[in-house]
Parts: structure tokens; sequence; C-alpha cells
């Protein structure tokens, strides 16, 4: 009988450790599950509050530019063919102009200094930003269009759209929509897939809501955080008359993208000394912003 007794008193101080350790079965508390909101990025006590502030910045859903791209030249080629008043990816050889494209931003790191490059060259260029982000960091986004750069869409939480269902994908371009208007009051009409990744259903819903898809013809690499040389190389060797130039003003907050605003300080001029203008978009392509 004794030993009954202690054998129960072990027992229930047993359920009663595993309950507070969470290592019984089914005593976990399940996490509450928020589709249209990434993890965010965890600050440690190791940051500094600045770099605290960095991390608090909404990140990337669908996962890093390094994890995810994969290039598409022949479907994205193929749908531009065969939508060619609605997905742009280049321009006609036959003006002297590219143009500049910054996505993934605002942030308060890059998205800055890309700003103060711009304004020393005398250059406009076109903004492809996260919803999230501008509803974080509105200052900034005034900033992007006091200085006379447009600003496109580039969905709200950045995931990528053919894994998602199109009701979300309407979501997130609205919703961007909203929060680009509350910071500027202008609505977008350019927009461009995050990690590129578009197919007919989406390009087609995407017109049929107004807007205009936006590729590219020359990849910067910027998000493999290269060299400033190997950038540099990387746009000048490819760059050609009606190239859209892919570029980066914010990324993943562990991203470095200083190399990318050294070598956007060399490109400019040694492409206005090959007698290149630069323009937005919508200038390209004479659509209007
Ligand atoms: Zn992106």
């Amino acid at each position: 009988m004794v030993f009954h007794w202690r054998s129960i008193f072990l027992l229930c101080t047993l359920l009663f450790l595993s309950t507070l350790t969470g290592c019984m079965p089914g005593t976990q508390k399940s996490q509450p599950k928020q589709p249209s909101s990434p993890e965010h990025p965890q600050p440690s006590t190791y940051f500094s509050p600045k770099e605290r502030e960095v991390a608090n910045l909404p990140t990337l859903e669908g996962g890093p530019e390094y994890s995810i791209r994969k290039p598409h030249p022949v479907s994205n080629d193929l749908l531009q063919r065969k939508y060619p008043d609605v997905f742009v990816l280049r321009a006609p050889r036959n003006r002297n102009e590219v143009a500049l494209t910054f996505d993934d931003g605002p942030d308060q790191r890059f998205t800055p200094q890309v700003l103060d490059v711009l304004k020393k060259h005398r250059v406009k260029a076109t903004f492809f930003l996260m919803g999230s982000r501008v509803k974080a960091l509105p200052e900034v986004t005034r900033r992007i269009r006091d200085e006379g750069h447009v600003i496109g869409n580039h969905t709200y939480w950045h995931p990528n759209l053919p894994k998602e269902s199109v009701e979300r994908m309407d979501w997130e371009v609205r919703e961007t929509e909203k929060s680009i208007q509350q910071a500027t009051g202008d609505r977008p009409r350019f927009f461009r897939a995050p990690y590129g990744e578009m197919d007919e259903k989406r390009l087609r819903r995407l017109r049929d809501m107004g807007y205009y898809i936006t590729g590219w013809s020359v990849d910067s690499l910027d998000w493999r955080q290269l060299p400033t040389e190997e950038i540099k190389h990387n746009v000048l060797s490819n760059t050609h008359p009606g190239s859209i130039i892919l570029f980066h003003s914010g990324g993943h907050w562990t991203q470095d993208l200083s190399t990318m605003v050294e070598a956007l300080d060399e490109i400019i001029p040694r492409l206005k000394a090959d007698g290149i203008r630069f323009v937005t978009v919508p200038e390209m392509v004479k659509k209007g912003s």
C-alpha cells in the first residue's frame, strides 16, 4: 500500500514537470497561423539599437532572392511576345535610353544611399516597393516620389506568386496600392513580380486590374552581394539601348548592398559617356506613370 501511494506521487510529479517543459504530447501550445504575415527575424540583444530597428523591417515572405531566384528567359519572353502591350521586358534599341529599376525597398539603410547617388548624377529611376515596407517607412517612400522617381507595386509581403492563389495575389496588389496611396497620394500602374515569377493566368489578372507588368533585360546580380567590380561588369557588359536594369534598394535584413551603391555611382557616368539617357519605365514605354 505504501509503495502504491509513493508510485502515484512520483507519477503526478513527473506529469507536472513534463507539462512545465512542454514535452508531453499535446501539451505544446500551437502557434497561430498567419498566412499573410512573414516570419519576422527576431532581433537578439547582440544587435545595436540601429540594427534592431533594421531587423524589424518586414522581410521577404517568399525567402531571400538567392534561395528562390530561377531565371526564366524563355517563358518570360514568350509571355512578352503574347502580351506586348502589358508585359514590358525591354524597349526597342532605336533610342539610346535605359531604365534603372530598384526592387524590395523602401528600407532605412540602402534606399537613401541609392537616392543620394541618383540625385548626384541627376538621374530618374523606377522603384518597385513592397507595401509592408511602404507602410513602415512612409517618409522614405515620399522622398522617392518627391525626388521625381516612379513608384511601382512589388506586392505587400513579397510571396512567390505562382505558389499562391490568385485571390492572395489580388490582396497583395490592392493592399500595396493602399499603402502607396496613403504615403504619396498616387496609385501605382506598373507591377513587378517577386523573383520575376509570373504566369499567364496571373498576368491576365494583373492586366485586368490595370497594371503593366515589368520584367528586366539586365540583372546586376547585386542580391548576391558581389564585389563592386563584378556588379559593374554584369551591368556594363550586358547593357544595350532599351535595357531595363535590375538592382535592389533593400533586401533581407542580413543583406549588405553597399557594393551595389558604389557600383551604381560608377555605372551611371560610364553609360552617360556612351551617350545613354536614363528614363523611368513609363517614359521608356510611353505609357505614363
Ligand atoms: Zn523583390
